[in-house]
Order: C-alpha cells, then sequence, then structure tokens
C-alpha cells in the first residue's frame, strides 16, 4: 500500500518521507520510534546533573541568535526549580519562531555541562495555553531533515499512526516467516508494531521493541553462522615459500615488529591449512599492516596462484601499488593495478593477462569485482580498510576464486563483542604494537582566534623540512558559510606566506590530477596539503608530521582518529590542530579525543557519542548498519543469540534450509538504518 493512500498526506510531504527512505505504509509501520516520551516520569531541572537523560517541562524565559564561525539559536528554559540552556546549530530558523520567550514546551535530551546545565538539540514539544502535563506515554521519531524541512514532526507521526492502525484490513507485506515468529516468541508483529507506535505502557513499548531486536539480530547471526561453516576443506595442504618470505623480508628497510611477525606466522599458517582460511588483521592505523599482505600474497603468488588486493579508494590503491610492485619485481612476480579510471583497452588487457594467469598480483577498487573480470586461479583475496565495504562486495570478489583464502584489514578498532558479531566468521589477528620509534601524535585544540599564530608555527615547521595537511571538511561554500573550502584555505596559506608550496586535493577532481599533486606531496615538491577527506583512509606520506583539521567537530571520532593517522608515520614529533572554537559544545569530545591515542579508547567514545547502528557515519554499508539493535545497549544480548544461531544450525530446533532461506530473504527485504535524523 503506497502512502497517497493514507489520509492528510499531501505530495510535499510524500516527497519527504521518500526522500527519508519511507515509501509504503509498510515502511512506515517498521519506522519504529527512537524513544518514548514517559511523561509519567518527569524530572526536575534543580535535581538533574550532566549525563542525565531528563524530561522537562517548562516555560522559555530568554532566547536569541549567537552569530560566530556556527551559529546558534539559545533558549533558556525554566521548570520553576532552575534553568537549561537549549542550542540549536541547525533549523535556526524554525527555531528562533517557534522557541520564543514566554512559550511553554516539554523538553527531552541528554544534559551536559557547559557554563551551566544545557541540552544540544533537545527533542521539543510545545505546549498550548493551559495544557497540562497528562501522564501518557508519547513515541518520539527521528526527523530527517527532508522531514523536518516539509514540516513534518513529532506530532505528525504521533497523529498518523492511529490512523494507520485503524485501517481496516492492515496487513503487512512483508512480516517475518511465520517460524522465525513463533521460534522468537512473537505473536503476531502487526499487535507488535502497534504496540511501539501507540503503546499503553512505557514497559509495553520497551518489551516490544526487544522483539524487534531479536528479529534483527537472529537472522544475521544465522547468516554469520552460515558463513563461518560454508569455508570448505580443501583436502590438500599448501606449500608456502619460506625461502622467498625470508628474502623479502631481509629486503625491507626495516625489521618487522613481533606483532608482525607473529602475524605473517599465523597467516602463513592458515594459507598452508588444509582448510580455506578467512582472517580479520586488525591493527590501530600506522601499524604496519601493508607488509603483513604483502609478505602474505607473495607466499600465494609464489606457489603459482593469484592474489587480488582491493582498496576502497583509487588513491590509497595507487598507493598500494606503487610501494609493493618493487618488491614483487624483485620476486619476479607480475603486478597489475586496475581501477575504475582504466581505460577500457587497458581493463581489456589486465583481465586478459589475469584470466592467463600471466599477471599474479593484481591491486585494485571497485572495479575488481566487475563482471569482466576473470581470473585463472584466484586463491587469495585482501580487502584494505574492510569496514568500507558491505559483507556482499566482499562476497563479489570471493565469488572471482574457487573457495579462495581471505585477508581482510581493518584500522577500526571495534569492541571485542562487536567484533564477535560483524566478524564472527574471520579468525581474528591482532596488530597490537606500532613501529619503533613513534611517538603519539601531540593533538591541541586550537581557538580560531589563534589562527594566525598556528600557522606562524607550521610555517617554521615547514621551513625547517617538515610537510603538513590541512583538512577541510568540505569542497565549497554550501550556503551556510560556515567552514572554509579548499580552495579558499590554499590562497588564504599562499597569501600568508610564501615561503611555502602549497597544493589541494578534493574528490570531484579529475584522477590524474589528484594523483599528481599528492606525489608532489610524497615528493617534498609541496610541502603543504590541503584536502578533504578523501586522504582520510591508508595515505602513507612518512615525511608528512603535521595536521590541521578545520571544523573537527563535523566528524565523528573514529574518523578523526583515522585523519590523525596520516602523521606520526616517521620518527619526527607529530601534532595534529583541532581548530575548533572554545565555546563550542564539541570541544569537551575533542579534548577527550585529544587526549588519548588510543584507538580502542577512542572507538568506545565515538559509539557512546553517536549511539547505535552508526559507527562511521550513513555512508556505511552492510553489516555495521542495523536499524534496532543497539550496540551499545544490546551487547549483552549478542552472544546468547550467536549460540542459538549455532543451534539452529545443529538442527536442534528443526529449521529446514528452506525455512533458513526464507528467514535470509525477509532479512534482505528490512529498511537500513536512517542514520541522519536531527531531533
Ligand atoms: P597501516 O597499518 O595503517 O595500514 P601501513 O602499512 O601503511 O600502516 O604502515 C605505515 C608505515 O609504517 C609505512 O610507511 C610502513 O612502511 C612503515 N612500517 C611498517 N612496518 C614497519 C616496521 N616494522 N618498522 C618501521 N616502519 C614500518
Ligand atoms: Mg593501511
Amino acid at each position: 500500500m503506497d502512502l497517497s493512500s493514507l489520509p492528510g498526506l499531501g505530495p510535499k510531504r510524500i516527497k519527504a518521507l521518500n526522500e527519508s527512505g519511507l515509501f509504503t505504509v509498510s515502511d512506515l509501520l517498521y519506522n519504529i520510534p527512537r524513544t518514548w516520551l514517559d511523561r509519567t516520569r518527569l524530572n526536575k531541572i534543580a535535581e538533574c546533573k550532566a549525563g542525565d537523560n531528563a524530561i522537562l517541562i517548562g516555560t522559555i524565559r530568554r532566547a536569541g541568535l549567537a552569530y560566530g564561525r556556527s551559529s546558534r539559536y539559545i533558549a533558556t528554559l525554566d521548570d520553576g526549580t532552575g534553568q537549561v540552556s537549549l542550542i540549536f546549530f541547525r533549523g535556526l530558523k524554525h527555531w528562533s519562531k517557534s522557541v520564543s520567550v514566554g512559550s511553554r514546551f516539554c523538553v527531552i535530551g541528554k544534559l551536559s555541562d557547559y557554563r551551566g546545565l544545557q541540552i544540544v538539540h533537545p527533542e521539543m514539544q510545545k505546549l498550548e495555553d493551559g495544557e497540562e502535563f497528562n501522564g501518557s506515554i508519547e513515541p518520539v521519531y527521528t526527523i530527517t531533515e527532508a522531514e523536518h524541512a516539509a514540516k513534518i514532526e513529532q506530532n505528525f507521526f504521533r497523529a498518523l499512526y492511529p490512523k494507520i492502525f485503524a485501517l481496516p484490513n492492515l496487513t503487512i507485506p512483508n512480516s517475518p516467516p511465520a517460524e522465525l515468529l513463533q521460534f522468537l516468541g512473537v505473536r503476531n508483529i502487526l499487535e507488535n508494531l502497534k504496540r511501539l507506535h501507540t503503546p499503553k505502557t512505557f514497559a509495553e513499548a520497551m518489551q516490544a521493541k526487544m522483539q524487534l531486536k531479536k528479529l534483527e539480530l537472529l537472522p544475521f547471526c544465522l547468516r554469520m553462522n552460515v558463513r563461518r561453516r560454508s569455508l570448505v576443506v580443501r583436502g590438500k595442504s599448501r606449500e608456502i615459500d619460506e625461502n622467498a618470505i625470508a628474502k623479502a623480508k631481509a629486503a625491507l628497510p626495516f625489521a618487522l615488529t613481533r606483532g608482525q611477525e607473529s602475524a605473517v606466522k599465523k597467516i602463513c599458517e592458515g594459507l598452508s591449512g588444509k582448510k580455506q582460511f578467512h582472517a580479520l588483521l586488525q591493527g590501530d592505523v600506522g601499524s604496519g599492516k601493508t607488509v603483513v599482505a604483502m609478505l602474505a600474497m607473495l607466499a600465494i603468488a609464489k606457489s603459482g596462484e593469484q592474489c587480488a588486493l582491493m582498496a576502497p579508494t583509487d588513491i590509497l590503491a595507487r598507493q598500494h601499488y606503487k610501494s609493493l610492485k618493487p618488491f614483487f619485481d624483485a620476486a619476479g612476480i607480475r603486478t597489475a593495478l586496475l581501477l575504475g579510471a582504466c581505460s577500457a583497452t587497458e581493463k581489456k588487457s589486465i583481465s586478459g593477462e589475469l584470466q592467463m594467469g600471466i599477471t599474479q598480483v593484481v591491486i585494485g577498487t571497485h572495479a575488481l569485482f566487475s563482471k569482466d573480470v576473470i581470473f585463472q586461479n584466484l586463491t587469495f583475496v585482501v580487502i584494505d580498510e574492510q569496514h568500507r565495504f558491505g559483507v556482499n562486495q566482499r562476497e563479489a570478489l570471493l565469488q572471482k576464486g574457487h573457495f579462495p583464502d581471505l585477508l581482510v584489514m581493518s584500522a577500526t578498532p571495534i569492541p571485542r563483542s562487536l567484533a564477535m558479531t560483524l566478524y564472527g566468521d574471520l579468525t581474528p589477528i591482532v596488530l597490537n604494537e606500532k613501529p619503533a620509534g613513534r611517538k603519539p601524535v601531540k593533538t591541541r585544540l586550537v581557538d580560531p582566534t589563534k589562527r594566525d599564530d598556528m600557522k606562524k608555527f607550521l610555517l617554521k615547521e615547514v621551513q625547517s623540512g617538515n610537510r603538513c595537511y590541512w583538512v577541510v571538511s568540505r569542497v565549497e561554500i554550501d550556503g551556510v558559510g560556515n567552514t572554509l573550502s579548499v580552495d579558499e584555505v590554499k590562497e588564504e596559506l599562499e597569501s600568508f606566506s610564501s615561503l611555502w608550496k602549497v597544493g589541494a586535493i578534493h574528490g570531484q577532481m579529475d584522477e590524474d590530477e589528484r594523483d599528481r599533486i599528492l606525489s608532489e606531496f610524497a615528493s617534498g615538491k609541496l610541502q603543504v596539503l590541503v584536502a578533504t577527506t578523501v586522504i582520510e583512509v591508508g595515505v602513507n606520506v612518512p615525511e608528512a608530521n603535521l595536521m590541521v583539521i578545520d571544523a573537527p567537530d563535523r566528524f565523528g571520532l573514529a574518523q578523526l582518529h583515522q585523519l590523525r593517522g596520516r602523521v606520526g608515520r616517521g620518527n619526527q614529533e607529530a601534532w595534529c590542530f583541532l581548530l575548533v572554537p572554545n565555546a563550542s559544545p564539541a570541544h569537551e569530545r575533542l579534548a577527550n579525543f585529544a587526549s588519548t591515542d588510543d584507538g580502542f579508547k577512542i572507538a568506545e567514545m565515538d559509539l557512546q557519542d553517536r549511539g547505535a547502528g552508526n559507527l562511521e557515519g550513513k555512508e556505511q554499508s552492510g553489516a555495521w548498519v542495523f536499524r534496532w539493535f543497539d550496540w551499545i545497549q544490546d551487547q549483552g544480548m549478542i552472544q546468547k543469540m550467536l549460540e542459538t544461531a549455532e543451534e539452529i544450525l545443529d538442527n536442534k530446533p528443526n529449521f529446514s534450509v528452506e525455512v533458513q532461506e526464507k528467514i535470509q530473504k525477509w532479512y534482505a527485504t528490512l529498511p537500513q538504518g536512517n542514520a541522519d535524523g536531527v531531533h
């Protein structure tokens, strides 16, 4: 049933709902509330402290716009026991109109302490004159930017759902298979959804949500366990050319760390084993994963088989090709680089050589799993920066070989319980030390008023032979005018001094041009590189030891950690400057980030910060995105679900293969998590 059949929905609103991924009544039904306002439990400001999730009712006493690098609307709410500030960074026009002095609101949000208690982007519900606190349970939905612009707010959804449930003969087309529902003790999915959208008690809503989480988690765990079990027994083991590895190691300009040695050993053991080997190599940025993969690939290529190394960006693939080719050349192994940007003729010739087995190693991007690429004997697949690929992309490349071995590499340090869920089908190998002599990157928060002082410092460093990245969050002015673009910063730095040569790169640039500028920076011809996040993953210029991040509050902490990982790769002192106003609400979060270099700690902080299913931002695909399951709150469920999945596969509760397929088919129809809600 599509949305136009619902009462009170005009084309403008339908368009906004579509843009938010809601196309049918069934999508709407599965679009469950983010939380519920338990208005039976109201808080008093006087009894609140930072960190609390509070529900407050009060009157707006003061309100106004504050301009600056990040303009905001600030209102003071007074509930008779105390006051809190309400801060809005987006939708300034809207909020300055609706949140006016004298109006009454029910407000929900997390309190933080910044010169007194404040809530950034609270839920706001206006109370009409005389409207009283009625002690009901109210669902709170995620509102997207598009919905907000079409005036779709909480009250819209709150009024809509009772109407939907009142429709005669309401059915839900993509209902979970009956066997799954029965197994998890869900009697009726529609009834369950109704309890989420129009609950009578808080407990009822929570219980119904728990059921949905199980419905989501079990198929996921099943899928992963099936994958783990499907690793085949090859029958005969593979000979690893220890000599070739020893020779390549000796030719390296450095000695391997103990962690690298042991990782190489474990991988070679796995590769020589009788069973197909799928492993995850996890190591913080700069821990030296590439050389480990290189040695493993060498072993495979030496035994006459083929390997593919897939990287998420062109820049990274080219860089890998450049640094690995000389090693493979020296060992008599033919290597090719395959990118989307290659011409049709190039692609044809590379693919031909792969098909004939002339080329043993191919390095590339997504282009590798295009259907024209055929291998003669692909037996080893390496995926760099795994978190950038969805599970399906990983599978597409594996399909090209005959039960190939797999090594995925990730610098995203993820908490153990989470790793178990996401990568439970892979053997974990951890690189837990960095090459000797590395010093932690000194991270400092810099108020924009100190921008010129910072530039002076950078210039001095550059003059003594160092190099600097300057990261900007966007390419062009987006109308808000808060951050500068790549070109603006380049101009700024050039007019600041003629003593440094400045280059700029971004994602919309011609590949060759970008590559040229990057290599000029790597060679030292350019000393400052102004860039967007295109440099985020994998880029390796050991001589660069300075980094500036403009508007760091626009990035997640894990992403900042990746960016910061671009410096501190050599042995010089490394610096990272975060340009953020002292008064920014992000200041505390960023100061915490600056105080640690431990990727795991940062990942935990990021998780707490950004919440469920949103580890790396909304462009994440595949395994990361859960719609209902919450990594932080629900960690305890993972282990049990994995065990349940095992039991099902062991045929204890008898789920036939057909039922399992039905479950997976339903799972694939679930709408993906919606990560870009604003309030
Ligand atoms: P990441 O784990 O982030 O992918 P890279 O593999 O890019 O890290 O390695 C980062 C840098 O460290 C590279 O310049 C690499 O040559 C260097 N490197 C790797 N291993 C060692 C080592 N054992 N000793 C010194 N430098 C190393
Ligand atoms: Mg890397």
